[in-house]
């Protein structure tokens, strides 16, 4: 029941009491008084024993409160203590007793309690502990441990009467040590981290150690802001075009490989592997400068693809002494850019890289067309300059991800990135030779310069680069003395590789069979139609008779070093046979022989000569020497002291096929030559052209006033010999005189020639 309620009922039970005890009273006149007092006394003890009750009710009903609450707080998961302000009553929970090891009766008393909380949980006013929320203090726990600790607290009821106020308060806690601890221990870490991450970002930017990620399936790379600054970006996130777009053109190769190689990689097999690959970087100086990047295959925690990234650390000055080093191994002296050994190293490298990311190239080798022209008529020092021009365009030429070369005397190489289409080897050719036109009409005073190329496709086949380069090197060879020449290899190359290598078997055993045979072709003295000499010509002569002619064998027998041993037995049997007609009583002549510029080089012919002369007993003076211009071009100074050499011994020199490519007669000034043979090529027009008959009298009138004899090789026709002996040519050979023919055949035609004693030309000038 209401308060309220009670003391109306109260005071009605009162009123009404009061009322009959009043009527009774006035009823019966004679005892009012004692009724009144009657009344008063029992209204008096009536009004006792309700307080008494009353009192009595609300003890019973505060203990049953405080027992519903007990209940509740040992039902709780979390402390709890029931307590008075004036801490008369203190009740706590099990939980409580579990956690700081005290009960309600120890707590009781104030000094305990003291110890258990902190200081100021004492300071503030009963209205802040009763408002407090989430109140977090340390409470020491009996043994003296300490419990982090977290309280609500809620006024139950307050009481209040003349002496003193009290209220009942309860007080819920949760022990959140391990939280604290935790928190303390994240703020540590955290602390840690920043500590660690400040050290780490410090090594970063003090060792200058950026940092390159690649995630899979997407096509940008992130960066770190250490490498940030080293290329001087702006964004921690790079697109595979701006990236690629930052490498040196000669480092792109090495960009295709490298995003092939981290695409590859994602599949994370070889996880742990620490990869590392160099390249130059544009960077913030705007200067390339050279980056190794190690990297590896970071496994992701949450990902199904790992990561692949690492370290990128500039070492441009590292570099720089490699650089040195390597200029000493790989870089051409002359054009100062790469030689072979650096392309044959690039290109092994690409083929092998070319192979695992499905990437091809071709592989151009090019040829100064006649380049010893330049050596010849403008010295070695402008020879060289033309080089170094040369390697430039070379360099200039190279494509994204391509390399170029000088890869030997006047062979230059490109290795270009194939980017599908078949014509980019043929226009970038086009576009050297329209350079290198230039460089001759310009800076040297010769004809226009222009270039052979071959080339081929790295994908079509070959084990190794040696043999792509052999493929583009065996195309160029077969371009045959056409100028600006472009040969692609193909089968057709291949089938004749092939059969070159059949016909070297062929020839080597035909050497040993002794299947080679010596033919002579007269030479004739234009002035009296005399028989002054004969040209030594081999022929293979197969055991079915088949005979080959020696342009077919004599350049396989070249590049086998087979020419050697034919050389020296032409020698040999030149002077044996010419000793031979020497002593039957033929009026002596001189004999010619051919030497290639292989065995101008590779033995010594000085030697040789000599061997060969004294084993026959042929005089030196019957035997002349003819050289062609490649041959002495080669390396000048080493020819001319050859040529001394063989000059002393008494032997004649002869420069053959003059005329062909950029013959210069002040470069044949300084060759000790004695006899200048015209090519047919001149000749053969000299009846029809004017101009050839003007070259051709003018190259005789030269080479008179540089007191060197003449020869013109060739000859079929009467008129061709009759202009030149007007034009002062000294000599004369070719079919019109006699075709080339086999020893016994030579020996007739001497017999016949002694007999018939008659001047062709002067007979034949003669009569026309
Ligand atoms: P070569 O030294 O210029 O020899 C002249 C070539 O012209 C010979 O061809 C000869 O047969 C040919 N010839 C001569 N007169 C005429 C003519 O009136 N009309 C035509 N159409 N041709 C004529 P051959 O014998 O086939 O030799 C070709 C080349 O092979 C020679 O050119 C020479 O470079 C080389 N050779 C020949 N024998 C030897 C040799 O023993 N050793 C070396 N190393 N090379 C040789
Ligand atoms: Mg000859
Ligand atoms: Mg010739």
């Amino acid at each position: 029941m209401q308060r309220s309620n009670r003391i109306i009922t109260i005071a009605a039970v009162c009123a009404a009491s009061v009322f009959t005890a009043m009527n009774v009273a006035f009823r019966i006149p004679e005892h009012t008084k004692v009724i009144l007092y009657c009344f008063s006394a029992a209204a008096i003890i009536a009004a006792l024993v309700v307080i008494l009750c009353i009192r009595h009710f609300h003890k019973e009903r505060i203990l049953r409160d405080r027992e519903n609450i007990m209940r509740i707080m040992q039902s709780l998961n979390a402390m709890a203590v029931l307590w008075d302000s004036d801490f008369h009553y203190v009740e706590v929970n099990a939980e409580l007793t579990k956690s700081i090891g005290y009960t309600s009766e120890d707590l009781y008393d104030i000094k305990t309690l003291r110890k258990v909380l902190p200081p100021d949980a004492f300071a503030p006013s009963l209205q802040a502990v009763v408002n407090s929320r989430d109140e977090e203090f340390t409470v020491t726990a009996k043994g003296g441990a300490k419990v982090s600790t977290i309280w609500n607290t809620s006024l139950i009821s307050s009481f209040e009467s003349k002496r003193r106020s009290s209220c009942l308060m309860l007080s819920i806690g949760l022990d959140i040590s391990e939280t604290v601890r935790m928190k303390e221990e994240l703020i540590k870490y955290a602390k840690d981290l920043a500590e660690s991450e400040n050290r780490y970002t410090l090594s970063m930017d003090l060792s200058e150690i950026g940092l390159l990620l690649k995630e899979p399936g997407r096509s940008s790379y992130y960066i770190s802001d250490q490498l940030m600054n080293m290329l001087g970006l702006n964004v921690s996130e790079i697109s595979e075009g701006v990236f690629r777009a930052r490498f040196h053109p000669s480092d792109v190769m090495t960009f295709n490989a490298l995003q092939a190689a981290m695409v590859n990689t994602h599949s994370g097999a070889d996880a742990g592997t620490i990869h590392s690959t160099e390249f130059r970087l544009l960077s913030s100086d705007n200067t390339y400068h050279w980056y190794q990047f190690r990297y590896k295959v970071i496994p992701a925690e949450t990902k199904i693809l790992s990561n692949i990234g690492g370290a990128i650390i500039d070492v441009t000055k590292d570099k720089e002494k490699d650089l040195l080093i390597e200029k000493m191994a790989y870089i051409d002296d002359v054009t100062q850019i790469y030689n072979r050994n650096k392309f044959m190293q690039i290109g092994q490298e690409t083929f092998e890289c070319s192979r695992d990311a499905d990437l091809s190239y071709w592989v151009i080798v090019l040829d100064i067309d006649n380049f010893h022209i330049v050596n010849d008529t403008c010295g070695y020092l402008n020879g060289n300059k033309l080089l170094a021009q040369f390697g430039k365009i070379v360099e200039s030429s190279v494509t994204s991800g391509g390399f170029g070369a000088r890869i030997g005397g006047d062979n230059f190489a490109l290795l270009i990135h194939d980017t599908g289409d078949d014509e980019l080897p043929v226009r970038i050719i086009r576009k050297i030779q329209d350079e290198i036109k230039d460089l001759g009409a310009g800076s040297f005073a010769v004809q226009t310069i222009t270039c052979s190329a071959g080339y081929c496709k790295m994908s079509d086949g070959g084990n190794d680069f040696a043999q792509i380069l052999d493929h583009a090197e065996f195309s160029l060879s077969m371009s045959d003395g056409i100028k600006n020449d472009i040969i692609r290899y193909d089968n057709n190359i291949h089938d004749k590789i092939i059969a070159g290598t059949a016909l070297e078997n062929e020839l080597a055993a035909a050497i040993e069979n002794n299947e080679m045979v010596l033919y002579y072709q007269p030479k004739i003295n234009l002035s009296d139609g005399s028989l002054m000499g004969m040209e030594a010509l081999i022929r293979w002569i197969k055991p079915d008779g088949t005979i080959v002619p020696p342009n077919q064998f004599i350049p396989v027998a070249e590049n086998s070093m087979l020419i050697t041993k034919i050389s020296s037995f032409v020698l040999y049997e030149a002077c044996r046979q010419n000793k031979e007609w020497q002593d039957k009583g033929f009026p002596p002549i001189t004999v010619s022989i051919n030497l290639t510029a292989v065995d101008f080089y590779q033995t010594d012919v000085k030697e040789s000569i000599q061997n060969a002369l004294n084993e026959t007993g042929l005089d030196a003076k019957w035997l002349d020497v003819e050289l062609t211009e490649s041959l002495a071009l080669k390396d000048i100074d080493h020819a001319i002291q050859q040529m001394k050499e063989i000059k002393e011994l008494g032997v004649k020199l002869s420069m053959d096929d003059f005329g062909t490519g950029y013959s210069s007669l002040s470069y044949i000034q300084v060759l000790p030559i004695t006899l200048l043979k015209l090519d047919r090529s001149f000749i053969m027009y000299l009846e029809e052209d004017e101009i050839s008959r003007e070259i051709v009298s003018a190259v005789i009138r030269i080479a008179k006033s540089k007191k060197i004899e003449t020869i013109a090789e060739g000859i079929e026709t009467i008129g061709q010999a009759e202009i030149l002996k007007k034009s002062g040519c000294d000599h004369a050979q070719g079919y019109f005189f006699g075709k080339p023919m086999p020893a016994d055949r030579f020996e007739e035609f001497m017999a016949e020639k002694m007999s018939v004693k008659t001047n062709i030309i002067s007979a034949e000038t003669e009569n026309a």
